[in-house]
């Protein structure tokens, strides 16, 4: 079943927070923890449905994928509200989020009109460093196993919870949009992002919790990273042939993928800006690996 990111119970102990652009999920426990804390303006969201599950009890931890402003934009507000709150991240994102220049971009993109004070981007930094391989006791939900997964971003980072056969691979294996669509999300190495799949393709999964719109649930998820491998060599290939056949111009490029994926996936599309920016960073990915190639014949 493909289940739309809305608020609600999955499974037992295990809850989407919603809203549908930017699903966290809460995995309820002896230690509760939240995946991923979406944009600034949500904290107040996230409170409201995290006490309607957990009543008075506190938030023990919560684990971000990666330091982009729509996946750890509520993170400040929730340690101010939870100040035991054990904020859990890679090296990688605890190094960028400790640059004022990415707290000040992360402050510019969080920002829409009309916001609250209690809305903005709050500085926060990172309680607990976690690397690839790393098991984190969740008592009664078992263990939570550490995946560093590159390629969306540097710092990239996949949870999966063994117990639950469910994986939370945040951006690292695309971003489904419907009707089988699924966006190639290598902003920074399109060869890591494949390897990145590739290895979350083996785990056994009965559940993928998406990063944004959908949940994927039994047999829906067979099949998943298969896809999702294919439609990225696709894009990739398509990305290819353009720059080519364009003189290596990446705006050009982009201009003809827009009409061409944007134009043509369904309703709920990603923010425009947002889709610009990332349009660009997987061109540049394409062409700078494509200019390596051509330097190095034969690799
Ligand atoms: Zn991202």
């Amino acid at each position: 079943m493909i289940i739309p990111g809305n608020p609600g119970k999955i499974t037992d102990g295990l809850y989407c927070l919603g809203p549908l652009e930017n699903p966290t999920y809460l995995l309820d426990g002896g230690k509760p923890a939240m995946f991923d804390a979406g944009v600034s303006f949500l904290g107040e969201h996230y409170v409201t449905e995290l006490k309607k599950i957990l009543g008075t009890r506190p938030l023990h931890y919560l684990f971000l994928s990666h330091v982009h402003f729509d996946h750890c934009g509520a993170a400040g507000y929730l340690k101010r509200h939870y100040p035991d709150l054990i904020i859990c991240a890679s090296s990688i994102s605890a190094e960028i989020i400790a640059k004022p220049s990415a707290q000040a971009l992360i402050q510019k993109l969080s920002t829409v009109p009309g916001m609250t004070e209690s809305q903005k981007f709050r500085p926060f930094s990172v309680d607990r460093a976690v690397g690839d391989g790393d098991r984190i006791d969740l008592q009664e939900n078992g263990f939570l196993e550490v995946l560093a997964t590159p390629g969306h971003t540097r710092d990239m980072t996949s949870y999966y919870l063994p117990q639950l056969r469910t994986l939370i691979p945040s951006e690292a294996a695309g971003v489904p949009a419907g009707r089988g669509y699924i966006y190639a999300e290598f902003l920074v190495d399109y060869d890591s992002y494949l390897y990145s799949i590739s290895r979350l393709a083996v785990l056994p999964v009965e559940r993928i919790l998406c990063a944004h719109r959908f949940i994927y649930d039994g047999d829906d998820t067979v099949g998943y990273f298969d896809e999702a491998i294919r439609q990225t060599r696709r894009f990739k290939n398509r990305i290819s042939i353009l720059l080519e056949q364009n003189g290596y111009d990446n705006e050009a490029v982009g201009r003809i993928i827009k009409a061409e994926e944007y134009g043509q996936v369904p309703e709920p599309k990603l923010a425009e800006p947002a889709y610009d920016l990332n349009l660009k960073a997987k061109i540049s990915t394409i062409a700078r690996r494509q200019e390596k190639k051509a330097q190095k014949p034969g690799s």
